[in-house]
C-alpha cells in the first residue's frame, strides 16, 4: 500500500504540523487570490495573510530571485539593503519610531520587544490578553494561551480579560468597556508592582486579531495605555497580523486605534511569504536595548529578505492595496450583513478593510456560541473551494484575511458559497 502524505508527515515530522480542516488540502501552486491543489482543483484564498500582495506577485518573485543570484550572506557586511528598506520602512511610522532591528519571525520580534521594554524600563513585569498568541519563543509563549506552560505561567506575566464587543465587560460596549478594561489593566499593575516586578509593558494587537477582532472604537484602548504609562511601562504593539495597509483605512492598527506604541512588532506579510520580522522603535530604546543585551541575528535582515520586504512594499504602494483593503473590505462587510439576514446563526459581523468575519452562534438572543457548527461551516467551505479558518476564545469566528489583491467578485464567490454551505449545515453543536 502506498503510504499517504499525511501517514508520511506523521511518520517523519511527528505530530507537532497541525493542518486545516478534516481532510487537509495538498497544495501546488499558487497565484493572486487563488490556490491550486495536486489534483488540479482551484481555490479562493480568504485566509492567507502572508502572501499579502497576492500568491507568488511576480515583482516580489523577480527581487528574491535577482537578489539571490547576486549576493546573499550574514548580516555582519555592509548591504545597502537593510538600509534602505529600514528608511522605507520607518517613512510608513510616526518620526519617533525611526530604529528598525530585523528577525526572522514575529515571535523572534516579540521576544526582542519584551527585552527592549526591560531595558528601558527596568522593569520585568507584562501584561497581554488572556486569548492570545503572539509567538513561539519560551518567553512569547508566556503570552500565548494556547496550552499552559510547564511550570506554570512565571511569576512577572499577568493578564486582563481579552475584549470582546459582542459581550463587553460590564455589560456596556464602547467607551464603558474601555474604562472596564483600564481597570482590570490597573488592577494587573498594581499586582506586578505588589510582588516586585513593576510593570514593563503592556503587549497588545491594536486589532486584537487572535481574540477574535472585536469591533472597537477609536480611542478605545487610551485610558488603558495611561495607565500602563501612569506605572512607567511602555506599549508593544503586536503588528504581526493587523499591519502594511490590510485594515483599509490605516497603514498600522495602531494609528487606526488612535495611539501611539513605544515599540512595533511586525512579520507575517512583510515579505509576502519570505520567512521575515522587525522590531521598530525610537533610537533611545534601541540604545538600551544594545546596553542591556548581547544581541545577533544571523539571517535577520539578509540581502534576499530585504529585497523581499522591499519588493512587497512597493506594490502594496504602487498597486493602491491599502486603498483595495478598504473600497473591497467595506463591500465584503456589507455583503456579510445582508447574509446574516438571512442566516440567523451569524450572531455578529465584524472587521475592517480585508480583516472580517462573522461570529457564529445557536441562538441570537442567548449568543451562544457554535464552535462545532463553526468548524463544521469552515470544512464545508473547503469543500466548495473556498478557503478560510475560524479562531477566537470560544473558536466560533470565522476568520477572512485574503491577500490585498482580492476582488469584488472574490467576495461575492465567498457570499454565496457561504449562503449555499449555511443553508446546508444544521446549526447544532
Ligand atoms: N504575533 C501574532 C499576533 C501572531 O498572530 C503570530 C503568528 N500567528 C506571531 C506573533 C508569531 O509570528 P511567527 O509565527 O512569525 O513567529
Amino acid at each position: 500500500m502506498t503510504e499517504t502524505l499525511i501517514d508520511k508527515r506523521a511518520r517523519l515530522l511527528g505530530p507537532n504540523i497541525p493542518t486545516f480542516y478534516d481532510d487537509p488540502v495538498h497544495l501546488v501552486k499558487g497565484e493572486g487570490v487563488w490556490l491550486w491543489d495536486k489534483d488540479g482543483r482551484k481555490y479562493l484564498d480568504c485566509y492567507n495573510n502572508v502572501p499579502h500582495v497576492g500568491h507568488c506577485h511576480p515583482k516580489v518573485v523577480e527581487a528574491i530571485c535577482k537578489q539571490a543570484g547576486t549576493l546573499n550572506t550574514h548580516t555582519r557586511y555592509l548591504h545597502d539593503g537593510i538600509v534602505d528598506y529600514a528608511e522605507r520602512l520607518t517613512a510608513t511610522f510616526d518620526a519617533s519610531l525611526d530604529n528598525v532591528l530585523m528577525t526572522c519571525t514575529g515571535s523572534e520580534a516579540n521576544d526582542v520587544a519584551l527585552r527592549m521594554a526591560q531595558a528601558v524600563t527596568g522593569n520585568t513585569g507584562v501584561i497581554a490578553t488572556d486569548y492570545t498568541y503572539h509567538g513561539n519563543t519560551m518567553a512569547v509563549a508566556q503570552l500565548s494561551q494556547t496550552k499552559p506552560p510547564i511550570g506554570g505561567y512565571w511569576d512577572n506575566m499577568a493578564f486582563v480579560p481579552a475584549p470582546d464587543s459582542y459581550r463587553p465587560l460590564g455589560g456596556e460596549a464602547g467607551m464603558a468597556h474601555a474604562r472596564a478594561f483600564a481597570a482590570a489593566v490597573e488592577e494587573k499593575i498594581a499586582e506586578l508592582q505588589a510582588k516586585g516586578h513593576g510593570l514593563s509593558a503592556l503587549v497588545i494587537c491594536p486589532f486584537f486579531a487572535n481574540e477574535g477582532f472585536p469591533d472597537l472604537p477609536h480611542g478605545w484602548l487610551t485610558p488603558a495605555i495611561d495607565a500602563v504609562r501612569r506605572a512607567g511601562g511602555v506599549i508593544i504593539a503586536d503588528e504581526v497580523q493587523p499591519g502594511f495597509g490590510r485594515l483599509g483605512s490605516h497603514f498600522w492598527g495602531h494609528e487606526r486605534m488612535g495611539f501611539l506604541p513605544e515599540i512595533v512588532t511586525v512579520g507575517k506579510p512583510m515579505a509576502n511569504g519570505h520567512p521575515v520580522g522587525a522590531v521598530i522603535a525610537g533610537h533611545d530604546t534601541m540604545a538600551a536595548f544594545r546596553n542591556a543585551f548581547a544581541y545577533f541575528n544571523t539571517f535577520g535582515g539578509n540581502p534576499v529578505s530585504m529585497a523581499a520586504c522591499l519588493a512587497t512594499l512597493d506594490v502594496i504602494q504602487s498597486e493602491g492595496l491599502q486603498d483595495n483593503a478598504q473600497q473591497v473590505g467595506a463591500y465584503a462587510k456589507t455583503s456579510l450583513q445582508q447574509l446574516a439576514d438571512r442566516h440567523d446563526s451569524i450572531g455578529d459581523v465584524r472587521g475592517a478593510g480585508l480583516f472580517f468575519g462573522a461570529e457564529m452562534v445557536l441562538d441570537r438572543d442567548s449568543k451562544t456560541p457554535a464552535p462545532e457548527y463553526t468548524k463544521r461551516v469552515a470544512n464545508g467551505m473547503r469543500q466548495r473551494g473556498v478557503l478560510m479558518n475560524f479562531l477566537g476564545r470560544n473558536r466560533n469566528v470565522l476568520k477572512m484575511r485574503p491577500p490585498l489583491v482580492f476582488s469584488r467578485a472574490n467576495v461575492d464567490q465567498v457570499i454565496e458559497t457561504l449562503d449555499t454551505v449555511l443553508t446546508e449545515t444544521p446549526v447544532t453543536e
